[in-house]
Protein backbone atom coordinates (compact mmCIF):
# COMPACT_ATOMS: atom_id res chain seq x y z
CA UNK A 1 0.00 0.00 0.00
CA UNK A 2 1.22 3.53 -0.75
CA UNK A 3 2.74 5.85 2.04
CA UNK A 4 1.38 9.39 2.90
CA UNK A 5 3.64 12.19 3.05
CA UNK A 6 5.74 11.58 6.05
CA UNK A 7 4.60 14.77 7.99
CA UNK A 8 0.86 13.69 7.28
CA UNK A 9 1.33 10.13 9.05
CA UNK A 10 -0.51 9.67 12.43
CA UNK A 11 -1.39 13.12 12.44
CA UNK A 12 -4.52 15.38 14.03
CA UNK A 13 -5.41 18.84 13.31
CA UNK A 14 -7.47 20.43 16.14
CA UNK A 15 -9.42 23.61 15.30
CA UNK A 16 -11.31 25.98 18.28
CA UNK A 17 -14.06 28.09 16.53
CA UNK A 18 -15.78 30.73 18.17
CA UNK A 19 -19.61 31.11 17.47
CA UNK A 20 -20.87 34.54 17.52
CA UNK A 21 -23.93 35.72 19.85
CA UNK A 22 -26.89 35.06 19.01
CA UNK A 23 -29.29 37.51 18.29
CA UNK A 24 -31.04 36.76 21.43
CA UNK A 25 -27.43 36.91 23.97
CA UNK A 26 -26.83 40.10 22.00
CA UNK A 27 -29.70 41.42 24.06
CA UNK A 28 -28.83 40.07 26.98
CA UNK A 29 -25.71 41.48 29.19
CA UNK A 30 -23.48 38.96 28.82
CA UNK A 31 -19.47 39.05 29.34
CA UNK A 32 -17.12 38.43 27.06
CA UNK A 33 -14.84 35.57 28.33
CA UNK A 34 -13.21 34.54 25.28
CA UNK A 35 -10.55 36.64 23.24
CA UNK A 36 -8.78 35.07 20.03
CA UNK A 37 -4.90 36.72 20.41
CA UNK A 38 -3.48 34.87 17.48
CA UNK A 39 -4.32 32.85 14.71
CA UNK A 40 -3.32 29.35 16.88
CA UNK A 41 -4.56 30.73 20.64
CA UNK A 42 -6.89 32.38 22.36
CA UNK A 43 -7.54 33.96 26.50
CA UNK A 44 -9.99 32.79 28.46
CA UNK A 45 -10.83 35.20 31.34
CA UNK A 46 -12.31 33.00 34.38
CA UNK A 47 -14.94 35.39 36.13
CA UNK A 48 -16.40 32.55 38.06
CA UNK A 49 -15.22 33.66 41.12
CA UNK A 50 -16.22 37.78 40.75
CA UNK A 51 -18.50 37.22 43.54
CA UNK A 52 -15.39 36.63 45.58
CA UNK A 53 -14.66 40.50 46.79
CA UNK A 54 -10.74 40.10 47.13
CA UNK A 55 -10.30 38.46 43.25
CA UNK A 56 -12.80 41.02 42.20
CA UNK A 57 -9.90 43.11 40.19
CA UNK A 58 -8.05 40.02 39.53
CA UNK A 59 -9.82 37.88 36.86
CA UNK A 60 -7.50 34.88 35.89
CA UNK A 61 -6.15 34.80 32.28
CA UNK A 62 -5.64 31.56 30.79
CA UNK A 63 -4.24 30.98 27.19
CA UNK A 64 -4.71 27.96 25.16
CA UNK A 65 -3.06 27.33 21.71
CA UNK A 66 -4.91 25.16 19.08
CA UNK A 67 -3.84 24.57 15.36
CA UNK A 68 -6.23 27.25 14.61
CA UNK A 69 -8.23 29.30 15.91
CA UNK A 70 -11.62 30.79 14.47
CA UNK A 71 -13.27 33.63 15.49
CA UNK A 72 -16.55 34.81 15.54
CA UNK A 73 -16.07 36.11 11.88
CA UNK A 74 -14.69 33.35 10.29
CA UNK A 75 -16.65 32.28 7.72
CA UNK A 76 -17.76 28.72 6.65
CA UNK A 77 -15.17 28.72 4.14
CA UNK A 78 -12.33 30.20 6.51
CA UNK A 79 -13.22 27.36 8.43
CA UNK A 80 -13.53 24.23 5.64
CA UNK A 81 -10.01 25.55 4.06
CA UNK A 82 -8.45 25.74 7.48
CA UNK A 83 -9.72 22.07 8.06
CA UNK A 84 -10.95 19.80 5.93
CA UNK A 85 -9.79 20.93 2.62
CA UNK A 86 -6.90 18.92 2.96
CA UNK A 87 -8.07 15.39 3.45
CA UNK A 88 -10.46 15.10 0.29
CA UNK A 89 -6.79 14.19 -1.30
CA UNK A 90 -5.69 11.70 1.19
CA UNK A 91 -9.14 9.91 0.79
CA UNK A 92 -8.72 10.13 -2.67
CA UNK A 93 -5.86 8.41 -2.61
CA UNK A 94 -6.85 5.80 -0.17
CA UNK A 95 -6.68 6.34 3.07
CA UNK A 96 -8.88 6.64 5.64
CA UNK A 97 -9.96 10.21 7.75
CA UNK A 98 -12.06 11.83 10.32
CA UNK A 99 -13.73 14.90 11.07
CA UNK A 100 -15.23 15.58 14.54
CA UNK A 101 -17.38 18.51 15.51
CA UNK A 102 -16.98 18.56 19.28
CA UNK A 103 -18.62 20.74 21.93
CA UNK A 104 -21.51 21.31 24.12
CA UNK A 105 -24.88 21.93 22.95
CA UNK A 106 -25.55 25.02 20.90
CA UNK A 107 -21.79 25.93 20.75
CA UNK A 108 -22.25 25.81 16.99
CA UNK A 109 -21.16 22.03 16.33
CA UNK A 110 -24.56 20.99 13.65
CA UNK A 111 -23.69 24.95 12.47
CA UNK A 112 -20.24 24.13 11.07
CA UNK A 113 -20.63 20.61 10.53
CA UNK A 114 -23.75 21.23 8.00
CA UNK A 115 -24.26 25.04 8.05
CA UNK A 116 -27.12 26.57 6.73
CA UNK A 117 -28.29 26.59 2.76
CA UNK A 118 -26.72 29.98 2.82
CA UNK A 119 -23.51 28.97 4.42
CA UNK A 120 -22.94 25.55 3.93
CA UNK A 121 -20.91 24.18 6.27
CA UNK A 122 -17.82 21.42 6.45
CA UNK A 123 -19.59 18.42 4.94
CA UNK A 124 -20.96 20.21 1.74
CA UNK A 125 -18.14 22.23 1.44
CA UNK A 126 -15.68 18.57 1.55
CA UNK A 127 -17.98 17.00 -0.58
CA UNK A 128 -18.10 19.39 -3.40
CA UNK A 129 -14.23 19.52 -3.32
CA UNK A 130 -14.28 15.81 -2.93
CA UNK A 131 -17.03 15.54 -6.44
CA UNK A 132 -14.66 18.53 -8.47
CA UNK A 133 -11.03 16.45 -7.55
CA UNK A 134 -12.72 13.40 -9.23
CA UNK A 135 -14.25 14.80 -12.12
CA UNK A 136 -10.52 16.47 -12.75
CA UNK A 137 -8.73 13.44 -12.25
CA UNK A 138 -11.10 11.47 -14.83
CA UNK A 139 -10.72 14.39 -17.27
CA UNK A 140 -6.31 14.32 -16.83
CA UNK A 141 -6.22 11.08 -18.03
CA UNK A 142 -4.26 9.70 -20.52
CA UNK A 143 -6.58 7.27 -22.43
CA UNK A 144 -4.29 6.55 -25.54
CA UNK A 145 -0.46 5.02 -25.50
CA UNK A 146 1.02 1.57 -24.55
CA UNK A 147 0.60 3.08 -21.16
CA UNK A 148 -2.32 4.20 -20.94
CA UNK A 149 -4.06 3.78 -17.25
CA UNK A 150 -7.76 4.65 -17.11
CA UNK A 151 -9.41 5.40 -13.51
CA UNK A 152 -12.71 5.53 -12.21
CA UNK A 153 -14.51 6.34 -8.79
CA UNK A 154 -17.46 4.90 -7.14
CA UNK A 155 -18.87 6.66 -4.35
CA UNK A 156 -21.19 5.74 -1.59
CA UNK A 157 -22.43 6.42 1.72
CA UNK A 158 -24.32 5.49 5.02
CA UNK A 159 -25.31 7.70 7.60
CA UNK A 160 -26.21 6.35 11.01
CA UNK A 161 -26.69 7.33 14.74
CA UNK A 162 -24.95 6.44 17.91
CA UNK A 163 -27.44 6.77 20.51
CA UNK A 164 -27.22 4.90 24.16
CA UNK A 165 -24.11 2.95 22.76
CA UNK A 166 -26.70 2.00 20.01
CA UNK A 167 -26.74 1.71 16.27
CA UNK A 168 -29.38 3.03 14.24
CA UNK A 169 -29.23 3.27 10.44
CA UNK A 170 -30.67 6.58 9.44
CA UNK A 171 -31.07 6.16 5.56
CA UNK A 172 -32.88 3.15 6.06
CA UNK A 173 -35.10 4.61 9.15
CA UNK A 174 -35.16 1.00 10.89
CA UNK A 175 -35.53 1.00 14.43
CA UNK A 176 -33.37 -2.13 15.24
CA UNK A 177 -30.16 -1.76 16.59
CA UNK A 178 -27.12 -2.84 14.34
CA UNK A 179 -23.98 -4.58 15.17
CA UNK A 180 -20.40 -3.51 14.52
CA UNK A 181 -17.73 -5.89 13.24
CA UNK A 182 -14.16 -6.06 13.48
CA UNK A 183 -13.30 -7.49 9.60
CA UNK A 184 -9.69 -8.11 8.95
CA UNK A 185 -9.61 -6.64 5.30
CA UNK A 186 -12.74 -4.34 5.66
CA UNK A 187 -11.83 -2.44 8.87
CA UNK A 188 -15.24 -1.93 11.05
CA UNK A 189 -18.58 -2.99 9.56
CA UNK A 190 -22.09 -2.58 10.70
CA UNK A 191 -23.78 -5.23 9.72
CA UNK A 192 -26.97 -4.81 7.47
CA UNK A 193 -26.53 -1.07 6.93
CA UNK A 194 -27.60 0.67 3.82
CA UNK A 195 -25.12 1.74 1.53
CA UNK A 196 -26.25 4.03 -1.45
CA UNK A 197 -24.07 5.55 -4.06
CA UNK A 198 -23.92 9.61 -4.49
CA UNK A 199 -22.82 11.15 -7.73
CA UNK A 200 -22.83 14.84 -6.27
CA UNK A 201 -22.03 16.20 -3.74
CA UNK A 202 -25.88 17.16 -4.15
CA UNK A 203 -26.82 13.80 -3.52
CA UNK A 204 -24.89 13.06 -0.32
CA UNK A 205 -26.84 16.17 1.15
CA UNK A 206 -30.36 14.95 -0.45
CA UNK A 207 -29.73 11.79 1.92
CA UNK A 208 -28.21 13.36 4.72
CA UNK A 209 -31.13 15.48 5.14
CA UNK A 210 -33.30 12.46 4.89
CA UNK A 211 -31.23 10.82 7.52
CA UNK A 212 -31.75 13.97 9.55
CA UNK A 213 -35.39 12.82 9.82
CA UNK A 214 -34.84 9.93 11.28
CA UNK A 215 -32.31 11.18 14.13
CA UNK A 216 -33.21 10.94 17.81
CA UNK A 217 -34.30 14.28 19.20
CA UNK A 218 -35.72 14.61 22.76
CA UNK A 219 -36.20 17.78 24.85
CA UNK A 220 -33.93 17.79 27.68
CA UNK A 221 -33.37 20.87 30.69
CA UNK A 222 -30.67 21.99 28.73
CA UNK A 223 -31.66 22.73 24.97
CA UNK A 224 -35.35 21.54 23.65
CA UNK A 225 -34.08 20.88 20.46
CA UNK A 226 -30.71 18.99 21.79
CA UNK A 227 -29.30 16.35 19.72
CA UNK A 228 -28.41 13.77 22.17
CA UNK A 229 -26.76 11.29 19.61
CA UNK A 230 -23.86 11.45 17.38
CA UNK A 231 -24.37 11.52 13.88
CA UNK A 232 -21.62 9.56 11.56
CA UNK A 233 -21.69 10.62 7.95
CA UNK A 234 -19.35 7.80 5.95
CA UNK A 235 -18.28 8.54 2.63
CA UNK A 236 -16.66 5.60 0.95
CA UNK A 237 -14.57 6.43 -2.17
CA UNK A 238 -13.71 3.56 -4.27
CA UNK A 239 -10.79 3.98 -6.95
CA UNK A 240 -10.36 1.10 -9.53
CA UNK A 241 -7.23 1.86 -11.69
CA UNK A 242 -6.91 -0.12 -15.19
CA UNK A 243 -4.29 -0.70 -17.29
CA UNK A 244 -4.60 -1.48 -21.15
CA UNK A 245 -4.70 -5.04 -20.50
CA UNK A 246 -7.51 -4.67 -18.32
CA UNK A 247 -6.08 -5.46 -15.04
CA UNK A 248 -6.89 -3.31 -12.18
CA UNK A 249 -6.02 -2.59 -8.83
CA UNK A 250 -8.54 -1.06 -6.27
CA UNK A 251 -7.75 1.48 -3.36
CA UNK A 252 -10.66 2.55 -1.32
CA UNK A 253 -10.22 5.46 1.32
CA UNK A 254 -13.00 6.92 3.41
CA UNK A 255 -14.28 9.64 5.21
CA UNK A 256 -15.77 9.93 7.88
CA UNK A 257 -17.83 13.34 9.17
CA UNK A 258 -19.12 13.43 12.45
CA UNK A 259 -21.51 15.97 14.30
CA UNK A 260 -21.00 14.79 18.07
CA UNK A 261 -23.69 14.67 20.78
CA UNK A 262 -23.15 17.72 23.50
CA UNK A 263 -20.29 17.38 25.73
CA UNK A 264 -22.38 18.75 28.42
CA UNK A 265 -22.80 16.69 31.85
CA UNK A 266 -25.35 15.12 32.35
CA UNK A 267 -25.75 16.99 35.83
CA UNK A 268 -26.13 20.02 34.09
CA UNK A 269 -28.84 19.47 32.54
CA UNK A 270 -30.77 18.55 35.47
CA UNK A 271 -32.08 15.19 33.31
CA UNK A 272 -33.60 12.12 35.56
CA UNK A 273 -34.23 8.56 34.51
CA UNK A 274 -33.87 7.57 30.86
CA UNK A 275 -31.63 10.88 30.23
CA UNK A 276 -29.29 10.15 32.86
CA UNK A 277 -28.34 7.01 30.94
CA UNK A 278 -28.47 8.83 27.94
CA UNK A 279 -25.83 11.54 29.31
CA UNK A 280 -23.57 8.62 30.82
CA UNK A 281 -23.94 6.65 27.45
CA UNK A 282 -22.85 10.35 25.35
CA UNK A 283 -19.70 10.93 27.66
CA UNK A 284 -18.84 7.35 27.63
CA UNK A 285 -17.82 7.49 24.26
CA UNK A 286 -16.53 11.11 24.51
CA UNK A 287 -14.81 9.71 27.12
CA UNK A 288 -13.27 6.80 25.07
CA UNK A 289 -12.55 9.06 22.10
CA UNK A 290 -10.81 11.41 24.20
CA UNK A 291 -8.63 8.77 25.70
CA UNK A 292 -8.26 7.05 22.15
CA UNK A 293 -6.98 10.74 20.76
CA UNK A 294 -4.46 10.89 23.61
CA UNK A 295 -3.17 8.12 23.44
CA UNK A 296 -2.04 8.57 19.63
CA UNK A 297 -0.67 11.62 20.38
CA UNK A 298 1.58 11.14 23.23
CA UNK A 299 5.13 11.19 22.30
CA UNK A 300 6.20 7.77 21.41
CA UNK A 301 2.75 6.46 21.19
CA UNK A 302 4.71 4.05 18.98
CA UNK A 303 2.95 0.56 20.09
CA UNK A 304 1.27 2.20 23.24
CA UNK A 305 -2.11 0.73 24.02
CA UNK A 306 -5.07 2.44 22.40
CA UNK A 307 -8.68 1.34 23.97
CA UNK A 308 -10.82 1.81 20.96
CA UNK A 309 -12.87 -1.08 23.28
CA UNK A 310 -14.49 1.08 25.08
CA UNK A 311 -17.06 2.42 22.91
CA UNK A 312 -19.77 2.24 20.16
CA UNK A 313 -17.65 5.26 18.93
CA UNK A 314 -14.00 4.24 18.93
CA UNK A 315 -14.91 0.87 17.65
CA UNK A 316 -16.49 2.12 14.88
CA UNK A 317 -13.66 4.56 14.12
CA UNK A 318 -10.60 2.20 15.01
CA UNK A 319 -9.83 2.10 11.16
CA UNK A 320 -9.80 5.76 10.72
CA UNK A 321 -7.88 6.83 13.61
CA UNK A 322 -3.99 6.76 14.28
CA UNK A 323 -1.91 4.96 11.98
CA UNK A 324 -1.85 6.33 8.37
CA UNK A 325 -4.97 8.16 9.02
CA UNK A 326 -5.46 11.76 9.23
CA UNK A 327 -8.10 13.30 11.57
CA UNK A 328 -9.55 16.70 12.46
CA UNK A 329 -11.20 17.83 15.17
CA UNK A 330 -13.42 21.03 15.24
CA UNK A 331 -13.91 22.32 18.95
CA UNK A 332 -16.88 24.98 18.93
CA UNK A 333 -17.46 27.21 21.93
CA UNK A 334 -19.53 29.90 22.83
CA UNK A 335 -18.20 33.01 23.48
CA UNK A 336 -20.64 34.13 26.40
CA UNK A 337 -19.99 33.97 30.37
CA UNK A 338 -23.53 31.91 30.70
CA UNK A 339 -21.54 29.12 29.06
CA UNK A 340 -18.04 29.33 31.08
CA UNK A 341 -18.29 25.88 32.34
CA UNK A 342 -18.81 24.22 29.09
CA UNK A 343 -16.26 26.76 27.26
CA UNK A 344 -13.62 25.84 29.92
CA UNK A 345 -14.54 21.74 29.48
CA UNK A 346 -14.22 21.98 25.58
CA UNK A 347 -11.33 23.92 25.82
CA UNK A 348 -9.61 21.21 27.79
CA UNK A 349 -11.16 18.61 26.16
CA UNK A 350 -9.47 20.07 22.60
CA UNK A 351 -5.78 21.20 23.91
CA UNK A 352 -5.45 17.59 25.22
CA UNK A 353 -5.83 16.01 21.78
CA UNK A 354 -3.38 18.11 20.50
CA UNK A 355 -0.45 16.74 19.36
CA UNK A 356 2.44 16.80 21.79
P1 LIG B 1 -24.95 22.61 18.26
O1 LIG B 1 -25.13 21.79 17.04
O2 LIG B 1 -23.56 22.55 18.80
O3 LIG B 1 -25.95 22.31 19.33
P2 LIG B 1 -25.79 24.77 16.56
O4 LIG B 1 -24.91 24.51 15.40
O5 LIG B 1 -27.19 24.32 16.42
O6 LIG B 1 -25.17 24.15 17.89
O7 LIG B 1 -25.70 26.31 16.89
C1 LIG B 1 -26.55 26.98 17.82
C2 LIG B 1 -27.11 28.25 17.17
O8 LIG B 1 -26.08 29.15 16.86
C3 LIG B 1 -27.84 27.97 15.87
O9 LIG B 1 -28.93 28.84 15.77
C4 LIG B 1 -26.80 28.29 14.81
O10 LIG B 1 -27.38 28.67 13.59
C5 LIG B 1 -26.03 29.43 15.47
N1 LIG B 1 -24.62 29.44 15.06
C6 LIG B 1 -23.67 28.56 15.47
N2 LIG B 1 -22.48 28.86 14.96
C7 LIG B 1 -22.65 29.93 14.18
C8 LIG B 1 -21.79 30.72 13.35
N3 LIG B 1 -20.47 30.44 13.24
N4 LIG B 1 -22.32 31.78 12.70
C9 LIG B 1 -23.64 32.07 12.83
N5 LIG B 1 -24.49 31.37 13.57
C10 LIG B 1 -24.04 30.31 14.25
MG1 LIG C 1 -26.46 20.16 16.75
Amino acid sequence: PAVPPKSTVSSILVALRIRPLTTKESKESTIAVIKPISKTSLSVTDFSDAQDVLRQDRPREKTYDFDCVFSETASQVNVFEGTTKGLVDFVLQGFNTTVFAYGATGAGKTYTMLGTQENPGVMPLTLEHLFSQIGKSTRAQTTNGPNAVTQSFKVTLSYLEIYNENIRDLLSGRPDYLELWEDRLRGSVVAGIERVEAKTAADVLEWLEKGNLNRTQEATGANEASSRSHAVLQIFVAKRTCNKKGQYTEQSGKLSMIDLAGSERAADTKNRGMRMIEGASINRSLLALGNCINALTEEGSNGKYVNYRDSKLTRLLKDSLGGNCKTVMIANISPTSSNFEETLNTLKYASRARAI
